[in-house]
């Protein structure tokens, strides 16, 4: 089984188990998957922790989207996982190198360094849910999602 954080078309958060990664694009399609608040079923998955604030960086966030778009079928999917997990390599690699780890104290950091005008010059990344990203969000904290590094188990 695997848990997806998922949000809805409207902008609800929500969690949901799925057989298999395939199970949940089928479903999806089928919009079998429809959010609990309000029903509705554009339902995109949610990449979650870790996160890094990109003050004025928004190309990150362009790439970060190609990575949450859904995949095509058959021999494409592979092929597109491949590269995604590349992608996503590629990603914490570039964070990694540019970005302080701050773990836990994510949150705290970010509006440490929000608060003393710091973001832009020095990157955190560390641990946070999606909430706690949301809330950076509302406080005009620009907060990125990293997606979770790939396991090459296939
Ligand atoms: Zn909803």
């Amino acid at each position: 089984m695997i848990r997806y954080d998922l949000v809805c078309g409207n902008g609800h958060a929500f969690r949901a188990w799925f057989s298999s990664s395939e199970a949940f694009e089928h479903q999806r399609e089928e919009g079998l998957v429809s959010c609990p608040v309000c029903g509705d079923s554009r339902v995109e998955r949610q990449i979650t922790a870790p996160a890094i604030p990109a003050k004025g960086n928004r190309r990150k966030d362009e790439a970060l989207q190609v990575s949450s778009s859904a995949s095509p079928a058959g021999d494409d999917a592979a092929q597109h996982a491949r590269l995604m997990r590349q992608f996503v390599r590629e990603v914490h690699a570039m964070v990694r190198e540019r970005a302080e780890y701050v773990g836990q104290r994510f949150v705290e950091e970010a509006r440490r360094r929000h608060s003393e005008g710091a973001v832009q010059d020095q990157p955190i990344w560390g641990e946070a849910t999606a909430e706690d990203a949301r809330e950076l969000r509302e406080e005009g904290i620009d907060v990125v999602p990293l997606p979770p590094l790939p396991d090459d188990r296939n």
